[in-house]
């Protein structure tokens, strides 16, 4: 026998017209069900919806004569099917599906019309620990089925009631497992919300430990701003106010020394000249000192224009010519490559250059001191290098510091050209660094925009 599934192997039929045949339906799909191997709820559940469609049949159709039970394995999908051939109307059919909850109890469901009756049509697929179904064993399940002793209606009822107890045992277990669970789960919850609270105290904690060192912080910025402000101004004023008397000492020097005045000894010359040198000194440092409280103090403001580099380079050229006074020093002033136009102030950038020629003049005894410009169309670098004493490594940042000098090496300077030269290259939007090996001389590297006004 086949049908839609495969080949079947029927088990099992049965009649169903009276009310003990109903009893006797949910006996035999128990038995059936067991015989195959299925577990025992599963036992329960089918042996629960073929009853419950014995009852319903019982009660709307009129010869129930006509009703037969037919139970079948198909052995090759392991699934055990039920077969209710009856006689219903197409509304009794579509009630039957309504009205009846079977379809929760199997694997699958259907009411099919085969006509002249209508077929029922239950599944079960039995488990793979039953183990494959041989036509032997097969064999052997039918006999033992047909050897069953139908039992009477009281006794099917106390099998089911039975059925009904072990039932409520299993559902009183599951709820007891239930709350068990509820009560673990409850308990973790307040495990997590108890870190969860640990947790967000300790991020509070930290978090205003980090405001706390922000205002700190801002504190501290005000007063370096506020001390670097005095620093600026005490510079600026003591600078200003310094300048007239060293220049006073400097002309009155010169006054006394002049052929005109009255004659002085050697020794009087002497002294002197020695005070007009350390006033000219002292000038250079004041006047040093006031330019970079100046650069500091944010109040200089560019002047842009378009600079012709060239012209900047000629007269640079020939106003350090006359410093470089050591035969064996050659100062050479590269033309840049035309057209070498910057946007800058003249000033500032004449300033800065001149400062660091004078730099490589002053340090270098022997070989020479270069200018050269060239472009990448967006960037200008000028570089001022020389082939002189050089200047260690690691010190090479700290000679932008105010008043460092590489110790050992004083050329009567003050100590303030070069952090005044990096300061004025920052005001027009560059950088100024040093390129050195001690012992071979140094490249003093300015880089500027070509358009760096905002
Ligand atoms: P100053 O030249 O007045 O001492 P700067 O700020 O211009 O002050 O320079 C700081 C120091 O950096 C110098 O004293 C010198 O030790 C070192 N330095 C500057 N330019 C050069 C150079 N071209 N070669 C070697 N050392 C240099």
């Amino acid at each position: 026998m086949s049908d839609q599934f495969g080949v079947v192997t029927p088990l099992l039929r049965m009649a169903l017209r009276t009310e003990p045949d109903v009893f006797l339906m949910r006996q035999r799909g128990r038995e059936v069900a067991a015989a195959v191997g299925l577990e025992h709820q599963d036992q329960v559940r089918l042996a629960t919806a073929l009853s419950e469609i014995g009852r319903y049949l019982l009660g709307v159709v009129p010869t129930p004569a006509r009703s037969e039970v037919l139970f079948s394995v198909d052995a090759a999908r392991a699934v055990l099917a039920v077969e209710v051939t009856t006689d219903l109307s197409g509304r009794q059919e579509r009630q039957l599906s309504e009205v009846l909850a079977v379809g929760r109890l199997v694997d699958t469901f259907d009411v099919e019309r085969r006509d002249p009756a209508t077929v029922i049509r239950l599944t079960r697929r039995i488990p793979p620990a039953a183990g494959p179904l041989t036509p032997a064993q097969l064999e052997v399940v039918r006999g033992k089925l047909g050897s069953s002793v139908a039992r009477t209606p009281l006794e099917e009822m106390a099998e089911q009631n039975e059925q009904l107890l072990a039932a409520l045992e299993q559902a009183r277990a599951q709820r007891d497992e239930l709350a068990r669970l509820n009560d673990e789960l409850g308990e973790t919850n307040r495990g997590v919300l108890a870190l969860y609270t640990q947790l967000s105290e300790e991020l509070d904690e930290t978090n205003r430990g980090v405001v706390a060192l922000h205002a700190e912080l801002d504190d501290r910025s005000v007063q370096l701003w506020a001390v670097s402000e005095a620093k600026t101004r005490f510079l600026a004023n003591a600078s200003h106010e310094l300048r007239a008397p060293v220049t006073a000492i400097i002309g009155l020097a010169r006054l006394l020394v002049d052929p005109s005045s009255d004659p002085l000894t050697d020794e009087q010359r002497q002294q002197l000249e020695l005070i007009r040198g350390s006033a000219r000194d002292l000038l250079a440092l004041v006047n040093d000192l006031l330019d970079l409280a100046k650069a500091e103090s944010g109040t200089i403001e560019p002047a842009w224009s378009d600079i012709e580099l060239r012209v900047v380079f000629g007269q640079l050229r020939a106003t350090v010519a006359p410093l470089a006074t050591r035969p064996e020093v050659e100062l050479v002033v590269d033309d840049p490559e035309p057209p070498a136009v910057i946007r800058s102030d003249e000033i500032l950038l004449t300033q800065i250059l001149r400062n660091l020629l004078h730099n490589g003049l002053k340090f270098t005894s022997q070989g020479q001191v270069r200018m050269t410009a060239e472009s990448d169309g967006s960037t200008w670098t000028l570089r001022v290098s020389d082939t002189g004493i050089g200047i260690p490594t690691e010190l090479q940042e700290r000679i932008f510091e105010e008043f460092y000098q590489v110790p050992g090496k004083s050329s009567g300077g003050t100590g303030l050209g070069l952090p005044y030269a990096r300061r004025l290259v920052t005001i027009l939007g560059g950088t100024l660094h040093v390129e050195s090996r001690f012992g071979e001389g140094s490249a003093f590297v300015v880089q500027l925009p070509v358009r760096s006004e905002t």
